[in-house]
């Protein structure tokens, strides 16, 4: 089945591997499936009783769905309403004050989100007494699929999709840059898509305020390498929301392509690989780079620019699309193209009209049938994401109290809390799961000093 972009007329549900995904057989091929988790209890149970409206055989099993650089994530039903739902664990939550710190950002900021194509907290589990609060679970939607998913599967991506995707990308990150919030890690996994080709961007646990204090020295551990800004890659000290356009103008290449734009094997061929597009830069785009790398660069033997290769991509490379990647893979940060402005390039006005005609939550169609748009079809955060908080914690008992004195307060709701159901046979292969997979996490920048 192909992958469809709703359109106004008819709703055509997308495939997207949603079997394999969602585990719509019954439990036991469900659990199959998964190895070993045949026969799972509910996941949680409701402090009191709320006996569930379905029987035990609809239930489907909790079973993991992915591992994110800071959490692992389940599918597992609400037993409340008997809705599907994504259950994230954040382990090692008070390792030290540095995780523990990160994590309760993650937190705050997927409780602060509200917006259609960005994953917020539906929920978070009630933990435990303060001496025995280890661990901490929040609830999310639950889509079926990922961007990484539907590039690598064979199904055909239209252009209809490329631009509806791109679009929502753009919404999204517009969204979370007038927070002032960086995602630093912005790939095809952390895009999560369902069934109508709604896409919400995820995994915020590299995600932090923009640094306004440009001699203050940020990480360079971040963004997974394929999609990595070249001025990371070339040691810079400080950097902006421009790192996430970078990731964007990679995916979109990716999209097109079906293949990863710069597929290197470490981080100095990485930028090899993008100044064999790019061509060499010239010393004023590498001003942020760190003297060791602009030395390297500069000893390196010159490339031209080969931007004409993007129209291989594929036939869906029209000079519009060009243009607009081209202006995202900008080597110089200050001179790659902002959200907002790639937002009001002419590609992205099919994908705007699609999404706002079906698939947003924004627009209404009145009972005559007439379609109510929004004054805004990209909206911005109310107020930036505020982390002076971070300052005043300095241990990790701090920030424990605060962690569990903020969970209290946002469930301080009408709503019947949930909690971990410790006896679940899905219990025992959820809380020994870790982190992540090696691989998964952001390779550690080259070492240009030595
Ligand atoms: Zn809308």
């Amino acid at each position: 089945m192909a992958v469809a972009v709703p359109n106004c007329h008819s709703r055509v549900s997308m495939s997207v591997s949603m079997s394999i995904m969602q585990g719509t057989a019954g439990p036991t091929a469900g659990a199959g499936q998964q190895g070993g988790l045949h026969g799972a209890q509910p996941y949680y149970h409701p402090q009191h009783a709320v006996a569930p409206a379905h029987t035990q055989e609809q239930v489907q099993p909790d079973r993991p769905i992915g591992y994110g650089a800071f959490g692992v994530v389940w599918a597992v039903t609400d037993p409340r309403d008997g809705r599907r739902v994504a259950l994230k664990k954040l382990p090692k939550v008070f390792a030290s004050v540095i995780s523990s710190k990160r994590v309760f950002r993650e937190l705050k900021m997927l409780c602060f989100f509200k917006h259609e194509n960005v994953l917020s907290a539906l929920d978070i589990l009630q933990p435990p007494h303060l001496d025995f609060f280890q661990e901490i679970y929040v609830i999310t939607e639950l889509l079926q699929s990922d961007l990484h998913k539907i590039i690598v599967s064979h199904q055909p991506l239209s252009s209809d999709h490329i631009k509806v995707f791109l679009y929502q990308i753009l919404r999204g990150l517009k969204y979370l840059h007038s927070a002032r919030i960086l995602h630093r890690d912005i790939k095809p996994g952390n895009l999560l898509v369902n069934s109508n080709c709604v896409l919400k961007i995820c995994d915020f646990g590299l995600a932090r305020v923009e640094e306004p204090d440009t001699n203050k020295p940020m990480t360079q551990e971040v963004v997974t390498q394929y999609y990595r800004a070249p001025e990371i890659l070339m040691g810079t000290k400080h950097y902006s929301a421009a790192v996430d356009v970078w990731s964007v103008g990679c995916i979109f290449g990716e999209l097109l392509g079906r293949r990863i734009l710069f597929q290197a094997e470490n981080p100095f061929q990485q930028l090899e690989l993008i100044t064999e597009l790019l061509g060499t830069p010239s010393l004023e785009d590498m001003k942020y780079a760190c003297e060791a790398a602009k030395s390297d660069m500069l000893h390196r033997a010159p490339k031209p620019p080969s931007l004409s290769a993007l129209y291989t991509l594929s036939s869906q490379a029209t000079h519009e699309v060009v243009h607009l990647l081209c202006q995202m893979l900008v080597f110089d940060p200050d001179k790659r193209i902002s959200v907002v402005d790639a937002l009001a390039h002419p590609y992205l006005d099919e994908g705007r009209l699609r999404y706002h005609s079906c698939m947003c939550k924004c627009c209404y169609t009145t009972a005559s049938g007439m379609r109510q748009y929004t004054s805004e079809f990209e909206s911005t955060a109310p107020q930036p994401f505020d982390d002076r908080w971070e300052k005043k914690l300095n241990t990790v008992q701090q920030v424990k109290e605060e962690m569990h004195k903020f969970i209290a307060e946002q469930l301080n709701t009408s709503r019947v809390p949930l909690c971990i159901n410790p006896q679940s046979a899905a219990f025992k292969s959820f809380a020994s799961s870790t982190v992540a997979h090696p691989s998964e996490l952001p390779p550690s920048p080259y070492q240009w000093e030595y």
